[in-house]
């Protein structure tokens, strides 16, 4: 550093170390005294160095004065200048104008004119540079207020800065033409932009929305509608990487003072978090609700005053009395008619009991009965209060209704069974009785003096039991057929008289043996029914018999038939012993009976109106029964179904015995020797010739060596049975022409028909019938 610059920096120094001593501000602020003795010290270094300048007559007396004066003016403003113009004024009157050292009035003559201009001179200047002391001043001030607001703003800008910085929301600052200018650090960082690769590039080329083109389509339209004004905001999905991520985006115009739209503000919010778990809260309430719907409970939810909050599909389908919803009903604005003990139980559920009952019987107001199984308990929110009730409900009207009928049912299954039980003592009771006449004319018949009067009676005793045996055991069969549904029915179109004509000729015996009146009245026109004339005989025939059975001996019987309508009506009419009113509702049952005394004399297994009832509803028509009651007598009816007659009705009769014309070459087989043997007996007595074989390899054997013209066969058979047996003679060529007819317990169709498939040419339910027997001998039933 040269030693002027030295030089000049410490002057320099020095200046600004006066300038701060003596500044205006400085002196202004010290006060009046320091600013009188700045000046009187000026004003005595002027003085001096006029003094030193030239003497004292040299004139020239305000030379030095002046720029004193216009020093304490600048140091000290107007009032300095001024005090600085007096002192001046002074000195130079006193020392420097004639008389020296004194104040004369000479002067205001000789000097009047200098002293007045140094004095306006010292106003004007003073004034002057206070003038520019209060203009600096205020320049200063506002300089100084202009570096305020400056720094402010600066400041000001700073904070908004790092405010936007901060923000989680992304923000951008773009021009008119979607350049963008600014750009925050959240938006930066979320998206992996640097910011001088971003800045001053057009906003919808970021990658964020170039990505797909709709996207930035969408985006290009909000931006047009923001510079027309319009803040555009919508849901958008946004490239982030290689995922993307869903943003709440919004685009509004920025404005200046006039209101010109001098940029666009985008801003966007990362909403995929608040989406996924929105989709996760839509999602968990989706399957609560299908929870709550599908669920297989009967439940409902309500509020405090008893409106549905949520219910059940079970409950909505038990209790919703066809409301698609109930939700926000009142639960009895719904059931008006719901007990009031159970809106006291919601009442005291709602005070914060847990109640339930397992069976409760509801009876709506139109009688429906309807019981439940139900469980009530509060439900707490938040808050821990009680917000409502929740009702869990069981209908249980089937299962008590179930439980009711099981009861019924074991009732009668335990009346059935002791009417069984009873069934069988009265079915042994029934079996000897035949039986014991049957043994009887046995014993008489091995008597050696018979006479033929004997005989016939024997004969007659055997078989009227041996008819009574078989009815019951027919019955019995058929009982069992129609429970297993095995009956079937051939059906035809029959005038209902030959029904009628058939059954009186079974039961005429009886009726006469007990000398009852018997009438029959018949339309005058022919009426005709489609069914099967064995059993519609079969069911009038049975009506007949009790009517005779259970009428004293001489009693009246009728049987009326008329048309009514397109029915026909049957009754049976008789004045016996009647029936009780009690005992009609069970008289069609199966095994009842009135008396069930094992003493009684018409005997009967408690069958046979349970067979008409049976037979009459397989018809298609209905029985019924009156009587006045014990006494007086009962009335019994069948209503069936008229039909137009057929074009020839074909009214069958049984076919007449015939006896053989031939006497005729046979071979009985039956395991049970008695069976065969005693068969053989009667055919012999006939005059035919008889082989015997007691089961199916001997009988065989016997008939391939004497080729009999006629086989009868039992089916039962040990080891090889008819079947086997008939299909063997079959396949034997000469055995063509030999007849084979089946002897077989079962007379179901369906056993006829396997027995016409093994070859048989007839077919004899057991015990054999002697007029079917001869009937089976003379003509074969099947055709082959
Ligand atoms: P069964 O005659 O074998 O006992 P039914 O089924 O034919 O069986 O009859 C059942 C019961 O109905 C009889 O036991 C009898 O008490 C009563 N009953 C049937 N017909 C008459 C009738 N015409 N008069 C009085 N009671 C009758």
């Amino acid at each position: 550093m040269s030693i002027i610059d030295s030089l000049f920096a410490f002057s320099h120094r020095s200046g600004c170390r006066l300038a701060r001593h003596f500044s205006y501000p400085a002196l202004k602020r010290r006060g009046g005294v320091y600013l009188l003795i700045v000046t009187m010290a000026l004003m005595f270094l002027a003085l001096w160095i006029r003094l030193a300048m030239a003497p004292i007559n040299a004139g020239l007396q305000y030379v030095t004065f002046f720029p004193a004066v216009a020093l304490a003016a600048f140091i000290g403003g107007f009032g300095a200048g001024l005090l600085a113009t007096i002192v001046g004024l002074l000195f130079a009157t006193y020392i420097f104008t004639p008389p020296y050292y004194s104040f004369s009035t000479e002067v205001l003559k000789t000097s009047f004119w200098s002293n007045m201009v140094f004095f306006i001179d010292g106003i004007l200047v003073s004034s002057l540079l206070e003038a520019m002391h209060r203009y600096r001043q205020q320049l200063a001030r506002e300089l100084k207020r202009t570096i305020d607001v400056n720094s402010d703003l600066e400041e000001n800008t700073q904070h908004l800065k790092s405010l936007i910085d901060n923000q989680f929301a992304y923000v951008a600052l773009l021009d008119t033409r979607g350049v963008i200018l600014e750009i925050n650090k959240a938006a930066l960082d979320q998206f992996g932009y640097r910011r001088e690769d971003v800045i001053h590039h057009y906003f919808y080329d970021l990658p964020c929305w170039s990505y797909d083109e709709t996207v930035q389509t969408q985006l290009r339209t909000a931006m047009a509608d923001a510079l027309r004004g319009k803040t555009a905001r919508y849901d958008v999905a946004v490239k982030k990487g290689d995922d993307s991520i869903m943003v709440d985006f919004q685009l509004s115009p920025v404005r200046n003072g006039e209101g010109s739209i001098v940029g666009l503000l985008p801003m966007a919010v990362d909403i995929s978090e608040r989406i996924h778990a929105e989709e996760a809260l839509k999602k968990s309430r989706s399957q609560l609700k299908t929870f709550i719907r599908q669920a297989p409970i009967t439940m409902a939810m309500f509020d405090r005053d008893m409106n549905y909050l949520e219910t059940s599909g079970p409950w909505l389908h038990d209790y919703g009395r066809g409301y698609a919803d109930l939700r926000g009903l009142n639960h009895y604005d719904v059931h008006p008619d719901l007990p009031d003990r159970w809106k006291l139980v919601h009442q005291q559920c709602l005070a914060g009991a847990m109640l339930r009952n397992e069976e409760d019987l509801w009876v709506h107001e139109d009688g429906s009965e309807h019981w439940s199984r139900w469980a009530v308990m509060p439900w707490v929110d938040e808050n821990g209060t009680i917000g409502g009730i929740i009702v869990s409900a069981e209908n249980i009207t089937d299962r008590k209704q179930n439980e009711a009928h099981l009861a019924e049912q074991a009732q009668q299954l335990q009346e059935a069974d002791q009417r069984k039980d009873e069934f069988l003592a009265m079915l042994a009771h029934e079996l000897r009785n035949p039986l014991a006449p049957i043994r009887n004319a046995a014993q008489i018949l091995k008597r050696p003096d018979l006479d033929e009067t004997r005989l016939a009676w024997c004969r007659n005793v055997i078989d009227r039991q041996v008819d009574h045996l078989v009815q019951l055991v027919d019955d019995l069969l058929d009982v069992s057929r129609i429970s297993r549904g095995k009956i079937e029915l051939k059906k035809e179109i029959l005038e209902v008289s030959a029904i009628v004509q058939r059954a009186v000729e079974t039961t005429q015996p009886l009726i006469e043996a007990r000398h009852h009146a018997f009438m029959v009245q018949l339309p005058s026109e022919p009426i005709y029914v489609e069914g099967d004339l064995v059993r519609l005989c079969q069911v009038v025939s049975n009506l007949l018999n009790n009517a005779a059975k259970y009428t004293d001996e001489g009693g009246c019987i009728d049987l009326t038939v008329e048309q009514a309508g397109n029915d026909i009506l049957l009754r049976v009419r008789d004045n016996g012993r009647g029936i009780a009113p009690s005992a009609l509702p069970g008289l069609f049952e199966l095994f009842y009976q009135v008396d069930r005394t094992l003493d009684r004399s018409e005997g009967g297994l408690g069958i046979g109106l349970s067979l008409v009832k049976s037979l009459v509803t397989m018809h298609g028509g209905e029985v019924w029964v009156s009587s006045e009651g014990r006494g007086q007598g009962s009335e019994f009816g069948i209503r069936l179904h008229r039909v137009q007659p057929a074009p020839a009705v074909p009214i069958a009769h049984a076919a007449k015995p015939k006896w053989a014309a031939d006497l005729l070459h046979i071979l009985v087989v039956d395991d049970n020797r008695d069976a065969a043997q005693s068969l053989s007996l009667l055919l012999t007595s006939e005059g035919h010739e008889v082989l015997l074989a007691y089961d199916g390899y001997s009988a065989l054997e016997v008939a391939l060596a004497e080729r009999p013209q006629i086989v009868l066969l039992d089916i039962g058979l040990p080891g090889m049975d008819g079947y086997a047996v008939a299909r063997a003679l079959r396949q034997h060529p000469d055995m063509n022409r030999t007849q084979l007819i089946a002897l077989s317990g079962y007379g179901r169709e369906v056993d006829r028909e396997q027995a016409r498939a093994a070859g048989f040419n007839g077919y004899l339910t057991k015990p054999v019938d002697f007029d079917e027997l001869h009937c089976a001998l003379t003509q074969p039933s099947f055709d082959h």
